[in-house]
């Protein structure tokens, strides 16, 4: 189980940061690479005003979410209430449609009644950009999806840091 996220039956941090690597230093993987960070929204509200366990609830009903729209590609609960997809789709244009659907489907979900939404930051790798890059690029564009008023998808910035 050391590569399972216990609560969610997702794959966890571990498993997908060994898959990205691999993917990454793959010269043969052709398809361009996107990532994207998700991070539900107000998920403090929920822990607070409902309780642990239907917090818990959201985590699970997100999870089940993201491994249907994310099937074929590497994902993850990377920890708390954030998630992660890296997705080697053919343009910009279908990480989009992903970005898309996953932010749709959580909104339309209902868990306790309670309706859910989910932020996401995507950002598309650049050739030789380190991983640490693509991740610090991806939060930022979360960030940016967050102050933009959330139960969105945000691009990133196509700043470079090659390290
Ligand atoms: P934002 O919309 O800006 O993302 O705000 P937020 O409330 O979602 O974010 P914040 O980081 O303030 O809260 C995350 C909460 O997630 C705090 C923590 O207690 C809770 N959490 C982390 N892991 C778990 C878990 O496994 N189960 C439950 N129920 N809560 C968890
Ligand atoms: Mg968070
Ligand atoms: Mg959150």
């Amino acid at each position: 189980m050391a590569y399972k996220d216990t609560l969610t039956g997702l794959p966890n941090r571990r498993a997908f940061m060994d898959r990205l690597g691999t993917t990454l230093t793959d010269a043969t993987s052709a398809a361009p690479l996107f990532f994207l960070m998700l991070d539900i929204d107000d998920f403090k509200k929920v822990n607070d005003g409902f309780g642990h366990d239907v917090g818990d609830q959201v985590l699970i009903a997100v999870a089940a979410i993201l491994r249907e729209h994310s099937h074929g590609h590497n994902y993850a609960r990377m920890g708390g209430e954030e998630f992660a997809v890296a997705a080697q789709v053919a343009d910009a244009a279908q990480a989009q449609a992903l970005a898309r659907t996953i932010v749709a489907a959580v909104n339309s979900a209902q868990v306790c009644g309670l309706s859910l939404s989910i932020s996401i930051g995507l950002a598309d790798h650049q050739p030789q950009e380190s991983l640490l890059s693509l991740m610090h690029r991806a939060d930022q564009a979360l960030y940016d999806a967050k102050s933009d008023g959330k139960n969105r998808y945000a691009m990133a910035r196509q700043v470079v840091m090659v390290v």
